[in-house]
Order: C-alpha cells, then sequence, then structure tokens
C-alpha cells in the first residue's frame, strides 16, 4: 500500500530539485546533481555575539533563496532532508563538536498557522545525519512581528530580546549545544537564543543555519 501510494505521489507530484526545480533522478535525493555539485563545499563562517561561530553552507541569494522562501512560506517541508544533507556537511567539515542539536523555535500561534517548524525539521534531520540527539531547548513565548519585516539590525535585535525562554535548563547545563535556524541574516535571533542558552548554564552555542546573508 505504501509503495502505491509513493508511485502514485510521483505521479502526480515527480520530486524535484529544491534549488533549480529540475525532475529528479531516481539516484538523486533532494537536490539534483548539478546543484548538489554548485552548492557543495561553500561553508561560510561568520562572527556571532554569545556563539562560539556560526556556519551555513549556502549563500541566501539566486536559487536558495527562492528554494528557502517556498520552504518557509508555501509548506514544502520536504526542503528540509535536501537542506540538511549541506548542513551536516558543514558541521562535520569545520570540525564543530556538540553533544546536543536544538532550533529557534516558532511560537504557537505561528506553528499553528504554518502547520510545521522549519527550523525544527532542520534540526531533527541534521541530527539524524551527524548522530546526535535533537532537544526542544527554547520556546517561544511572544508572538512578534517576522524578523524578515524588519530591515536594520537594531531594530531586529529589539525584535529578538526576552522572547525566548529555555524550557529544558537541565537538559542545557554544561552541554556544548549546536543550534540551527534556517537563514541567518543579522543574526539578532541566533544570537539572542544562544545568549538564553548560556544563561541557562550549558558551556557553550555553535549556530548554524541552512543559508546565511551578509546584512545590505
Ligand atoms: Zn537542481
Amino acid at each position: 500500500m505504501k509503495k502505491l501510494l509513493d508511485w502514485l505521489l510521483d505521479l502526480f507530484y515527480p520530486p524535484r530539485c529544491a534549488f533549480c526545480r529540475r525532475l529528479l533522478r531516481e539516484e538523486e535525493k533532494g537536490v539534483c546533481r548539478f546543484c548538489r555539485k554548485t552548492y557543495e563545499n561553500r561553508c561560510i563562517r561568520r562572527e556571532l555575539a554569545h556563539c562560539s561561530c556560526c556556519v551555513a553552507p549556502l549563500s541566501y541569494e539566486g536559487a536558495v533563496r527562492d528554494s528557502l522562501l517556498r520552504y518557509k512560506f508555501r509548506g514544502v517541508a520536504a526542503y528540509g532532508a535536501a537542506y540538511a544533507d549541506f548542513l551536516a556537511k558543514c558541521i562535520d567539515e569545520s570540525q564543530i563538536s556538540c553533544d546536543i542539536i536544538t532550533w529557534v523555535p516558532l511560537s504557537r500561534r505561528r506553528l499553528r498557522r504554518r502547520g510545521y517548524d522549519q527550523a525544527r525539521i532542520l534540526a531533527e534531520e541534521t541530527a539524524k545525519r551527524l548522530n546526535l540527539p535533537c532537544e526542544k531547548l527554547l520556546e517561544k513565548r511572544v508572538d512578534t512581528k517576522p524578523q524578515s519585516g524588519i530591515r536594520d539590525a537594531e531594530s531586529r535585535r529589539k525584535n529578538a530580546k526576552g522572547v525566548y525562554v529555555c524550557c529544558a535548563p537541565s537538559e542545557a547545563e554544561g552541554k556544548h549545544i549546536l543550534l540551527i535556524d534556517d537563514i541567518v541574516t543579522t543574526g539578532a535571533t541566533l544570537s539572542e537564543c544562544a545568549a538564553v542558552l548560556k544563561q541557562a548554564g550549558c558551556a557553550a552555542v555553535v549556530a548554524a543555519a541552512a543559508a546565511s546573508r551578509q546584512q545590505a
């Protein structure tokens, strides 16, 4: 039955490359061979307050940007696995070691509206590839305006301030944490979440995102 369903789904919605949307061959998983070659081995490394470092395998522009917008706003949850391949490779090659993976959560209200938490999927898929535990350590208590609608770094910092809490301090204590989000722009959100985890007593935080954008 499962096989028949897969076959029907493939017939009506054949799997396409997450970036260029070319139809995928059977051996291609999530991303076509051309895009895999184009986007592989490009790990971006940035400095971020409260984090030991921040890494991202993709640059937030062109086909990558369009792809991430489809992931975020048009319900293409399946892309999470494709990005996680790049993210896991980038983390592995950056020789980052950590005990536990967590993510920047959505507020409950936004989660209800969207139906899935894109950073959580990314964190869970990355954890599988790196053989690490993935736990919910943060909660977004206040439903703020989306950061994507705010331009300047200072306003983004203010918008993220005080809205996250650590919901599992005993899990965070003493740990080296890998904190995942889908996109890093100014880094205000990741940085605020890292500060909250530090206050909860973790040893260190490394931030990672599928894609990074340098601020204009
Ligand atoms: Zn492609």
